[in-house]
């Protein structure tokens, strides 16, 4: 029969495209509950879903930062029954730290912490009954890898990962396969709406320096790269689906094969001074250098680069 997913933040980018993509399966193996904090912003995907609304696509209100939202959302659900849960919410925060309040850190912690680990208290122990289940979370390359001036967004990709990394060997036994999906850079409106956060970020209290650091040298090489290595909502939909469908889903999943190297730095040294020396040096000393070699990039390798995913299996 078919599967029940459930998928949170479908409002936009990659939640959206991943709820339309399985929708659209050919064999129609999927019962897509598409997820949103506010359904008056359905009309991007009921037009992207197209025939599959109302077929293999419904549609539920889900906050996930709501103990009672998230309760009433799998309530609603026939026979709470849910055979994969992707959490895929999320927020992002960018900039320098001392500008931050501990406030707003704690709503990215809230979102993209608690709000998977609310999600996944709700829907386990159904699937710990059944003995099947399968759940998938948008982590991020910034799950594994510290990124200059995404502390607090790092960081709570980060506590996720942990937490998965432990979770995953309780829910084996239950024979519940657990799965981080780890994108690089991916063009929606998470980075539109970064963007814009920051031009009307204002830093008071934060040195001249720092200020400088950001908005002169990280925020250019951030945008070179977005466009050099970006990837768009439909390849990561596309490489879900195939996570999902593989008869052995591996745990981690890097999207993007251009981020494997960076990944193994990390790995390849155990002290972490490879990992920050290199960073260091690609943003303050080859930094301009980079700005070259990867506008040369774009040119040459546009559209090839810009498709480079690695297959699952
Ligand atoms: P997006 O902003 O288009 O999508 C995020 C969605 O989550 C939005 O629809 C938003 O409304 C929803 N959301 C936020 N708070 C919520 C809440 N409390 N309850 C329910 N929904 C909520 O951005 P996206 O790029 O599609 O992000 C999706 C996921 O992918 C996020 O977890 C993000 O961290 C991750 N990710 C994004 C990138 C990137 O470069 N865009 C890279 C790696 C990982």
């Amino acid at each position: 029969g078919q599967k029940v997913v459930l998928i949170t933040g479908c409002s936009s980018g990659i939640g959206l495209r991943i709820a339309v993509t399985l929708a659209k399966d050919e064999k129609m193996r999927y019962k897509v509950i598409a997820t949103m904090r506010d359904l008056k912003k359905k009309d991007k995907l009921v037009e992207a879903a197209g025939d599959s609304f109302g077929k293999t696509l419904t549609l539920l209100p889900l906050d996930v930062c709501s103990d009672e939202s998230v309760k009433q959302c799998i309530n609603n659900v026939k026979d709470r029954h849910i055979d994969i849960l992707i959490n895929n919410a999320g927020v992002g925060l960018l900039g320098p730290v001392e500008s931050i309040s501990i406030e707003e850190m704690k709503q990215v912690f809230e979102t993209n912490f608690f709000g998977v680990v609310r999600m996944i208290k709700e829907v386990m122990p159904d699937m710990k009954k059944r003995r099947s289940g399968q759940i998938i979370v948008m982590s991020s390359v910034m799950g594994l890898q510290g990124v200059v001036f995404n502390d607090v967004y790092t960081a709570s990709k980060f506590a996720m990962e942990g937490f998965c990394e432990s979770m995953a060997v309780q829910l084996m036994k239950f024979n519940i396969r657990l799965s981080m999906i780890e994108p690089g850079p991916v063009h929606t409106e998470f980075e539109t709406k970064m963007m814009e956060d920051v031009a009307k970020m204002e830093y008071p209290g934060v040195d001249t320096d720092t200020v400088h650091y950001f908005k002169d040298v990280y925020l250019p090489s951030s945008i070179d790269i977005f466009q050099a290595m970006g990837q768009t909502p439909e390849d990561i939909a596309r490489y879900t689906k195939k996570v999902i469908e593989s008869s052995n889903p591996r745990f981690r999943n890097l999207t993007n094969s251009l981020y494997t190297p960076i990944v193994a730095l990390k790995y390849a040294d155990e002290t972490g001074g490879l990992s920050v020396n290199t960073f260091y040096n690609l943003l303050f000393n080859f930094g301009p250098l980079m700005r070259v070699t990867m506008s040369i990039l774009k040119c040459l390798t546009c559209s090839c680069l810009r498709r480079r995913t690695i297959s699952p299996n």
